[in-house]
C-alpha cells in the first residue's frame, strides 16, 4: 500500500511551545501543576501529561492554596489573571505568542472607537479570552444570523479575527457576510496570521484529491480533527479520525490502494509514527510526503485560496496517476 503522509500535520507551534513549558514547570515548581481551559488535549497526550503530573482543569477554583497554574496556549480574560494574582497562585502563560498579538492588535483598534468582530464559538477559551481582553468594542458571531444582528455603524474602523480551530469551510460564509454588511472591514490578522489551521486543512483537501482513504490521527472529540476529516468527506474521499493506532478499523482499508495521513493540531507525532508502524505489520508500505504548500498564504480569511485543489495536485510528484 502506498502511503502519503501529509508534512503540515500535528502540533502547532503555539501548542507545541505550551507542551515545552508544562516540561520546565513540571521541573522547576515540582508536581502537580495545573492547566487551565487547555481546548488542545487529545486523550494520549492528557495520558501522557498526566502521568508526568499534568492536571488539565476547567475552573481556578480546582488549583488549591499555593498551587502552579499555566494559562493555556489560547490566552486567558483578564479577570482569570486577576483572580490567580488574587490568590497568589503561581502564573505561568502559555499563551501563544500569535494569540498574544491578537489581543495587542485588538486592543490598540478598541483603544482608539474601532470595533473588532470575533468569528468564533461563544464558548471557546480562544473567543473568550480574545472577548475577555477587549471589552465592550468585541462582537462574537458565529452564523450569518448573528451577522445580521450586528450594529457597528457609526465606527470609524472595523476589523475581524477567526478563531483559529474553526474550518475554512465555517469560517467563508460568516466571513463573507461581514465583507458584505461592512465593506470597509479589514483583517485584524493580516500582517500576523497563524497560517498552521489553514496549512493543516489544505493538505486534508489535497490527500483527499490523491488517496483513496484519509485517516485524520487525534482525538475524536476535537473540532479541529473534525474539521480536517469534513474537508477530506467534501472533497469526496471517506475520512476517519483515529486516536491511536490500535483503534485503526481493518475494515476501512479494505480496497484501498494509496492511504493519506494528517494529524490534528495538537497531536503530538509519536501516535502518527505508531500508526505507521501499525501499518507495517499489514504488508509492505511505500511512505510519500505530501510538502507544505511552497504559497505562503494567509489565514483563515484565505479561504478559497486554501481550497484551490490545483494547490495540492502539482505538490506531489511520482505518486502516479491521481
Ligand atoms: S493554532 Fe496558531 S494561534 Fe493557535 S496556538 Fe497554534 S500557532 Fe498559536
Amino acid at each position: 500500500m502506498q502511503v502519503v503522509l501529509a508534512e503540515s500535520r500535528g502540533l502547532c507551534t503555539g501548542f507545541h511551545r505550551a507542551i515545552e513549558i508544562m516540561e520546565t514547570a513540571l521541573r522547576e515548581c515540582g508536581s502537580p501543576i495545573y492547566v487551565l481551559r487547555e481546548a488542545l488535549r487529545p486523550v494520549q497526550m492528557v495520558d501522557r501529561l498526566h502521568a508526568k503530573g499534568v492536571r488539565f482543569i476547567d475552573s481556578l477554583s480546582e488549583v488549591p492554596a499555593g498551587g502552579t497554574v499555566v494559562f493555556s496556549a489560547h490566552g486567558v480574560p483578564p479577570q482569570v489573571e486577576r483572580e490567580a494574582k488574587a490568590r497568589s497562585l503561581n502564573i505561568i502563560d502559555a499563551t501563544c505568542p500569535l494569540v498574544s498579538m491578537i489581543h495587542a492588535d485588538g486592543a490598540r483598534l478598541t483603544r482608539t472607537g474601532g470595533e473588532l468582530v470575533v468569528i468564533g464559538q461563544a464558548d471557546h477559551p480562544e473567543t473568550e479570552a480574545t472577548l475577555g481582553r477587549l471589552g465592550r468594542r468585541a462582537h462574537q458571531v458565529g452564523t450569518i444570523e448573528d451577522v445580521a444582528r450586528l450594529d457597528l455603524a457609526t465606527s470609524p474602523a472595523i476589523a475581524y479575527v477567526v478563531q483559529t480551530t474553526l474550518s475554512v469551510h465555517d469560517v467563508w460564509p460568516v466571513l463573507s457576510a461581514l465583507r458584505a454588511r461592512f465593506p470597509t472591514i479589514t483583517d485584524l490578522t493580516a500582517t500576523n496570521a497563524c497560517t498552521a489551521v489553514v496549512y493543516r486543512q489544505q493538505a486534508a483537501w489535497g490527500l483527499a484529491g490523491m488517496v483513496d482513504l484519509v485517516l485524520v490521527v487525534g482525538d475524536t472529540n476535537s473540532p479541529g480533527c473534525r474539521s480536517l476529516r469534513d474537508i477530506a468527506r467534501q472533497r469526496g474521499t471517506p475520512a476517519e479520525i483515529v486516536d491511536s493506532s490500535l483503534a485503526l478499523d481493518e475494515g476501512w482499508l479494505t480496497g484501498v490502494n494509496r492511504l493519506g495521513i494528517t494529524a490534528g493540531l495538537s497531536t503530538h507525532d509519536d501516535l502518527v509514527q505508531e500508526l505507521i508502524e501499525r501499518l507495517r505489520t499489514e504488508g509492505p508500505l511505500e511512505l510519500w510526503t505530501l510538502p507544505e504548500p511552497k504559497e505562503r498564504i494567509g489565514g483563515l480569511n484565505d479561504a478559497p485560496r486554501a481550497m484551490f485543489p490545483p494547490l495540492a495536485k502539482d505538490a506531489i510528484a511520482g505518486v502516479g496517476a491521481w
